[in-house]
């Protein structure tokens, strides 16, 4: 029988061809960098598919990014054009929200949940120290949401977490406060980040037979990226692998040692090493060759990250074409004249032929972007920025999505809080504080305390009218969720809500930039058909990827270049402080330098033919003037592999391989400007906004109602009540928790049963 072999598989070496035949049981294959394990990992899913193995819904592939999962996706259809449904793939957090939003009810949540931003998560962590009276100043939300995604990425539950580590905060309190946050979400109907793995694996846990169905469903499970993997995920995936003995699981994981670079957020490299003892009789592949780079960038990555301690070792080499260019090293005067070289470098390129697509600068912080973007805008030159300040975390877009969440979700307080007062109604923060102390009160939505609250003569005449009106709204809008596409009604949203009148009257400069955003907005839900499924996109995708049709730059930070590759690759800012990090070091000592080098072993090796590495002089730092050194890195660098350029002798000498020990001594300037890449360091940037009003109970009339909490309807006709606004009167009739009053001076009212007390 001649039977040909497919064709994805032609051209693959022969380790990567065992590791796309070997499906069966569990395998690591463990690599450097541009030696194809994303590609074997791409090509095991044709197999997979194309041996009919199995249907594409029963494979799960985690990829790290979502661009990374959209990449398989194309990747994969072109192998196999044809296949019976999508494999399931996304990264950790994406799949657990799919299983999540199955099977909500079984971890007290209802399938279409909130998944909280950052900025939520602050507010609300605010409220509730604000409930305990911790001083916020000194015990500051951000830190505790800090412990809280350490506690889950650990795969804590607030049970879980050891006094040794709740204690520190707010003397103690650490402990309550994780345990009334949970419950506080649950109320809200919401999840944050950490919770999509964390009650994931919950779920698993308390129901057996919701994992078994998942044991059954996938027979092959992929993961790329391995080594950035935390404790929750690993967790994650071996309840998931558990359907069959450890030895038979068909799990295929991959990853390098040598550029883990998540430890900061909790990620465990020694999940690879412990793969082979989790999973007996694993097969382990090394692949060796790459196929990415030319020799010289090949040789200066490997000559760095050789200044590592404790690596697994693994040797690379490449058959691309002698050498290559070199790697360049320039110094420039500062930052700005680095970003103009960039660009007229840049721009040379263009000229040869090559398109802008082809070439990424990496920066270590999001504070270096900048400088790059106004030279680029200046130039005219087609940029994308791509985890940096984005574009869903606007102050405009989130008003919209507040709106639309709501409309979604009316249990979502935190969308209500933020859009209550936006545009101006004259609902001011003691009538939110109000709704709000009403709200925990009754145990309800806020939306739902409005609803109560207009029935009742509790506020002044004029909140109440506007508040009907806008709860007639917001039952307009719901109604029409239903019948209009997504992009009409945010349309429809912020036209009836008054928000384009609102931005109309603003005559600032950033009102028309606010209008496109909101345009655009629209623009980007076209493809979605339902509200919720434009929500989910939009809560799970961290890059904004519409602009990957035009021909651009890409600005991006080092983490988020991870698994991608570009001919040309331009690293800015290597100067001791800024790279690597100051804060790095100073925190984490030698395994913080060791991560920063590790991050320098990414950079170089995204590149294809040409890196250019360059170092500022000088630097800017809160409006100070600070001479820079160049980066050790630089030092660490093989010379017959690297080429000096020194561009900024005019402003002063530099010596290559001259690091000077004064490096070591500086005290961090980076501290408020230090990057945290993807959402967190939206937390970051959010934490210098201004959170929602705090939920202080003003008036004692808020306070009264709070006091009578443990009471409940125990009116009767004719009982003699007193309000504090209105006076002493007497029950006229009730009706669930509100009374009718005949008030003795303010006539008959109605008002919530809460806010008298018997007189
Ligand atoms: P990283 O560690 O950076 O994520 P990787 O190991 O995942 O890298 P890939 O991205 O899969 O590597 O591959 C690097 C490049 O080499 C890609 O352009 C890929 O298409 C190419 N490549 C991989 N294997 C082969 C091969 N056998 N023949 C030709 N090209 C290959
Ligand atoms: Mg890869």
């Amino acid at each position: 029988l001649n039977r040909r072999e497919p064709d994805y598989l032609a051209g693959l070496n022969p380790e990567q061809r065992e590791a796309v035949l070997t499906t069966e049981g569990p395998l690591l294959v463990l690599a450097g960098a541009g030696t194809g394990k994303t590609r074997v990992l791409t090509t095991r899913i044709a197999h997979i598919l194309n041996q009919r193995m199995a249907w594409g819904s029963q494979i799960l592939a985690v990829t790290f990014t979502n661009k990374a999962a959209a990449e398989m996706k194309k990747r994969i259809h072109a192998f196999v054009p044809n296949f019976d449904g999508l494999p399931w793939m996304g990264t950790f957090h994406s799949v657990s929200a799919r299983i999540l939003r199955t099977h909500a009810e079984l971890v007290d949540l209802k399938p279409q949940f909130t998944i909280l931003d950052t900025d939520d998560q602050i507010r609300l962590i605010k409220q509730l120290l604000q409930a305990e009276n911790i001083d916020e100043k000194r015990w500051p939300a951000r830190q505790f949401a800090g412990m809280l995604d350490a506690w889950k990425n650990r795969g804590w539950l607030p049970r879980d977490v050891p006094a040794s580590e709740t204690g520190y905060f707010a003397n103690g309190k650490g402990g309550k406060l994780y345990f009334d946050y949970q419950a506080r979400l649950k109320t809200l109907n919401a999840a944050d980040f950490g919770d999509l793995l964390l009650e994931c694996i919950r779920l698993f846990r308390e129901n057996p037979e919701v994992l078994a169905e998942y044991h059954r469903k996938f027979k092959y499970m992929l993961v790329d990226e391995y080594q950035d993997s935390n404790t929750a995920q690993y967790l994650w995936l071996r309840l998931l692998a558990q359907g069959k003995p450890a030895s038979e699981a068909n799990i295929c994981v991959v990853g390098d040692d040598d550029q883990s670079i998540y430890g900061w957020r909790g990620a465990e490299v020694d999940n690879i090493l412990r793969f082979e003892s989790d999973f007996p009789g694993a097969k382990v592949i090394k692949l060796e060759r790459n196929y990415r780079s030319t020799a010289n960038i090949l040789k200066a990555a490997s000559t760095l990250i050789a200044f590592n301690e404790g690596r697994l070792g693994k040797t690379l080499h490449t058959d691309i074409a002698e050498g290559g260019e070199l790697i360049s090293f320039t110094q420039v005067y500062d930052s700005e004249e680095e970003a103009r070289q960039i660009g007229e470098e840049i721009e040379q390129y263009q000229r040869q032929g090559e398109p802008l697509n082809s070439m990424a600068i990496l920066v270590r912080a999001s504070f270096q972007m900048r400088e790059f973007e106004e030279r680029f805008i200046t130039l005219g030159l087609n940029y994308r920025v791509i985890g940096g300040p984005r574009f869903y975390e606007r102050k405009e877009i989130r008003d919209a999505l507040a709106y639309l969440r709501l409309v979604a979700q009316p249990a979502d307080d935190l969308a209500f809080e933020r859009i209550i007062n936006v545009p101006k109604r004259g609902l001011g923060d003691t009538t939110v504080n109000m709704l709000t102390a009403i709200a925990r009160h009754q145990q309800v939505p806020l939306l739902q305390a409005v609803r109560m609250m207009i029935e009742t003569e509790d506020l002044k005449p004029k909140q109440r009218s506007t508040l009907r009106a806008l709860v007639a709204q917001f039952d307009g809008w719901t109604y029409r969720a239903d019948t209009l596409p997504p992009y009409q009604l945010v349309e429809h949203i912020l036209e009836e809500s008054g928000y384009m009148d609102m931005l109309a009257a603003d005559k600032s400069a950033e009102s028309e930039g606010r209008k496109e955003n909101l345009k655009e907005l629209s623009r980007s839900m076209e493809e979605f058909e339902t509200l919720g499924g434009f929500l989910e996109h939009i809560s799970l995708v961290m890059e904004r990827d519409n602009v990957e049709a035009t021909d651009a730059v890409t600005i991006m930070t080092l983490h988020s270049a991870k698994g991608l590759e570009f001919d040309t690759v331009f690293l800015p800012g290597w100067e001791d402080g800024t790279f690597p990090s100051q804060r790095s070091m100073d925190e984490n000592g030698r395994a913080g330098l060791e991560e920063e080098r590790r991050l320098g072993y990414v950079g170089i090796t995204r590149g294809r033919k040409r890196v250019r590495i360059s170092a500022a002089q000088n630097r800017r730092i809160h409006g100070l003037w600070q001479s820079a050194i160049p980066s050790r890195f630089i030092d660490e660098l093989p010379p017959d592999a690297v080429e000096v350029t020194d561009r900024g002798s005019a402003y002063g000498g530099y010596g290559y391989g001259g690091g000077a020990s004064s490096r070591f001594n500086k005290s961090d300037p980076f501290e408020s400007v230090y990057e945290t890449p993807g959402w967190q360091r939206a937390r970051a940037n959010q934490a210098s906004r201004k959170g929602s009003g705090p939920l202080t109970i003003e008036g004692d009339l808020v306070a009264r109602s709070v006091d009578l909490g443990g009471q409940s309807s125990g009116y009767a006709l004719g009982d003699r009540v007193f309000h504090l606004k209105f006076g002493y009167g007497e029950v006229i009739s009730i009706e669930g928790n509100k009374l009718t009053i005949d008030f003795e001076k303010a006539g008959t009212k109605k008002v919530l049963e809460s806010f008298v007390k018997k007189g």
